[in-house]
């Protein structure tokens, strides 16, 4: 019986360590990562993961500054140097940044050192771009275990995660990505989207839909820093 009862356990702690990415668990509660902000306020973030893209973070960024929008996007520190001016645009059009790994590698297996690696390796990226370190971070595929939460503590960085998965990189249609976050966006909501994608253009066109649909709901837009 003992036995039986600690091996579903093992299951369930394994599945939670490797399924793991967007929804709240306990390694949230117990070590205060962000997924939302404060649900009693009127706002909420949209935040544009794995950029920056030279073609369509670009074209998201006009997409924004015509909507009169503040973003924040978790940029891969690969990306921020394939592509340092795209980066410097994100934050000249007013935009957060926050740091999103070096590689793009799921961190709940890794070593602390290697997260640490990370971070600093995107943190030196973004530094050489833009001249700014930014404060905040997201683990790649929301992907976490408390190991990894104490090594963004020790680079002193805030785990900020979302309450709203947009889904845009599973290839839905513009409509269902725009109902899906309709449907599940609160005041204090941070969204999840990737405009840098093959097939980001979806992305930037429920964007287009999204705000002022929001906006009609009383909503307004803030980066991570601000909500
Ligand atoms: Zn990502």
């Amino acid at each position: 019986m003992l036995i039986t009862v600690l091996g579903v356990a093992a299951i369930v702690g394994l599945l939670y360590l490797l399924c793991y990415g967007g929804f709240e668990g306990p390694v949230d509660w117990v070590m205060g990562t962000s997924s939302h902000g404060d649900r009693d306020h009127q706002i909420v973030a949209l935040t544009f993961d794995d950029g920056p893209d030279p073609v369509r973070t670009p074209a998201l960024l006009a997409a924004l500054d015509q909507l009169g929008v503040k973003a924040t996007f978790f940029v891969v520190g690969a990306a921020v140097d394939a592509h340092p001016d795209v980066t410097r645009q994100i934050v000249a059009g007013g935009h957060e940044l926050g740091n999103h790994t070096y590689t793009h590698r799921y961190l709940p297996m890794a070593r602390s050192k290697a997260v640490l690696r990370e971070l600093a390796a995107t943190d030196r990226a973004i530094e050489r771009a833009t001249g700014t370190v930014p404060t905040i971070a997201r683990p790649p595929y929301g992907g976490r275990s408390p190991r990894t939460v104490q090594a963004f503590a020790r680079a002193a960085k805030r785990l900020v995660l979302w309450d709203v998965n947009s889904f845009d990189w599973r290839g839905k249609s513009v409509p269902q990505v725009v109902e899906r976050v309709l449907e599940r966006t609160r005041p204090g909501s941070i969204i999840l989207m990737h405009e840098a994608r093959d097939g980001g253009e979806a992305t930037i066109e429920a964007v287009r839909l999204l705000v002022p649909r929001l906006r009609a709901r009383g909503l307004a837009f803030a980066t991570i820093g601000d909500l």
